[in-house]
């Protein structure tokens, strides 16, 4: 039986989530990956092979340039500029 790491709840559900992938300041972003995530405190698990396949599907992107489907243009912030504009 599985128990989670962090809080040591013993219910792990099955669910597909986002998981960012990500390496010098590169990422990727892989959507409805199957994970294992406590219902207690949403802690992710997963399966190497399915960490693999996507650290994998990472290098192919960055070192092969292979196309992908979709792009994001992500919004970078520096917390000492932003923290104080909201009075
Ligand atoms: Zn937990």
């Amino acid at each position: 039986m599985k128990v989670c790491h962090f809080c040591g709840n013993k219910n792990l559900r099955k669910a597909q989530v986002q998981y960012t992938y990500r390496y010098n300041d590169n990422f990727l972003i892989v959507n409805d990956v199957p994970c294992e995530q406590c219902e207690f405190c949403g802690e992710q698990y997963f399966k190497g092979s399915v960490l693999k396949q996507i650290e994998k599907e990472f290098f192919s992107i960055y070192s092969h340039g292979k196309k992908v489907k979709k792009e994001l243009i992500v919004p970078v912030e520096q917390f000492s500029e932003i923290h104080s504009s909201n009075n």
